[in-house]
């Protein structure tokens, strides 16, 4: 995810590592190289200019700071203004006074509406709300199927039209109060909504057609539910992977439906990623959530905040914590958190005694990529398969209670017997002992924040 961009970045602050004071120069050269790095990444042109004359201002005038030294400065004005471009604030889901609260979703299609819809559908439900997916994606073949699959896996019912009466507009359903159209999308999200306020769920998510490219007939139509249904909100959903196009379809859609935010997905991804982060500045909506997989369990809140420092390789520890409290009860969370924070060492034992909590959580892959200094990694950690943990598990349990707790005493012989018990080489445990003890350090080095360094601000 902004792999290409954050590659950039950080050897771009790397330049201005030791300077005592920046130059008029230095600060010119930087912004260049940010100006460049941006604009490959395929962040939209204003949206690069805008940025990179804040900036430059702003690291011109930066006062003299006690706690920071330059290159820090700099990273900590590009951070808050990378925050001010996607969007500042976190904001979800805004709830109706009077339930149901409608939710719509629009996009082009594949862009993972449907995807998305089981999602959001599972974090509300885990919240305590009472969601109803409705199936008003009548274009594609499939897409009603598909959602009622969406729904199964993250337990939530899904009204969808009839059977055999769906795709023809004359397809008609006597419903007591006359005869309704069942095959129009705009009838039978009306028909979902009046199920909901019915059987009293709360929130009702609307999934609607897309079409391959932005035209005419899909904006019609997507508006004319609009207007039927008067959702609480509209969430566009952009599919990160488009590149450029993801600028060009935001805007369509926001003339065309008026969204109300906007949901990134497949942010798993290795594109260039940067026109969707254009789309906050350029249409004003908040992004609201990212869509980070195909599980149902694959989906964050869009933190600005957060992804600033993800993309700055400053690591995304609350985000791995909040993945850890789905899978945690809540003393282990707890535990966990306190480890992540304080200064006190991660073992093998918590790693082990989490692994299997982790394993609930999806990929460990992503949950690495949040870690500080993994930006680095990024080759071995493309490489890294899910699998790979078995044998790290093996690796672990083949250690003495002692060995758990005490990583750096493990020494040679240890490392072998610990190898010939988990049927591995020994390079491997030396790689995972090495890789551990990395990891260790960037813990406490975000867990130290303050006294002279931005926390988690690898290398600077
Ligand atoms: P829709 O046409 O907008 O409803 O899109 P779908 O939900 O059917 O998604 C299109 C394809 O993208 C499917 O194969 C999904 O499995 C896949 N997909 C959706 N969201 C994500 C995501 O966040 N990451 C990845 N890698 N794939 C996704």
């Amino acid at each position: 995810m902004f792999a290409s961009l954050s590659d950039r970045l950080t050897a771009t602050f790397k330049n201005l590592r030791g300077k005592g004071r920046l130059t008029e120069s230095d600060v010119n050269a930087t912004i260049r190289d940010i100006r460049l790095a941006l604009l490959d990444a395929d962040v939209a042109l204003p949206v690069v200019k805008r940025f990179t004359g804040s900036v430059r201002e702003r690291a011109l005038g930066a006062e003299v700071s006690q706690a920071l030294n330059p290159a820090q400065q700099v990273v900590k004005i590009v951070q808050e203004e990378l925050v001010g471009i996607l969007g500042g604030q976190t904001r979800t889901i805004r709830f109706a006074k009077q339930p149901p609260t409608v939710i719509m979703l629009a996009g082009l299609q594949g862009s993972g509406k449907t995807t998305f819809a089981g999602k959001l559908g599972k974090w509300l439900k885990d919240q305590g709300h009472t969601p109803l997916l409705v199936a008003a994606d009548l274009q594609r073949p499939n897409a009603v199927t598909q959602l009622e699959v969406v729904g199964e896996r993250a337990g939530i019912p899904v009204f969808a039209p009839e059977r055999g009466n769906m795709g023809g507009h004359d397809a008609v359903l006597d419903s007591g109060e006359g005869t309704r159209s069942f095959g129009d999308p705009v009838s039978v999200s009306r028909l979902g909504i009046e199920q909901a306020r019915a059987r009293q769920y709360d929130v009702v998510i609307v999934d609607t057609a897309g079409r391959l490219a932005v035209d005419a007939n899909l904006m019609q139509q997507a508006g004319d539910i609009r207007a039927a249904i008067a959702p609480d909100e509209v969430l566009f959903v952009l599919d990160a992977m488009i590149g450029q196009a993801a600028v060009e379809t935001a805007q369509a859609f926001h003339e065309g439906v008026a969204f109300t935010g906007v949901v990134l997905s497949k942010l798993d991804g290795d594109a260039r990623g940067g026109a969707a982060l254009s789309v906050a500045e350029l249409t004003g909506e908040p992004i609201m959530f990212a869509s980070t997989g195909e599980k149902v369990t694959d989906f964050e809140v869009f933190h600005p905040d957060r992804m600033a420092s993800r993309i700055l390789d400053m690591g995304d520890v609350l985000t791995l914590i909040e993945q850890a409290e789905k899978a945690f009860d809540k003393r282990q969370a707890d535990e966990m958190a306190r480890k992540f924070l304080a200064e006190e060492d991660f073992t093998f034992e918590d790693f082990l005694q989490q692994m299997n909590a982790i394993k609930k959580m999806g990929s460990l892959k992503s949950m690495l990529k949040m870690m500080p200094g993994m930006q680095g990694m990024r080759d071995q950690l493309d490489a890294f398969d899910d699998r790979e943990f078995d044998r790290v598990e093996a690796m672990v349990r083949s250690m003495t209670p002692f060995e758990r707790t005490h990583p750096k005493q493990i020494n040679g012989s240890r490392r072998a017997r610990i190898a010939k018990g988990s049927g591995v080489t020994v390079t491997e445990v030396n790689q995972l002992l090495e890789r551990f003890g990395q990891a260790q350090k960037m813990m406490k080095s975000m867990a130290r924040g303050g006294g002279g360094g931005l926390p988690g601000m690898p290398g600077i």
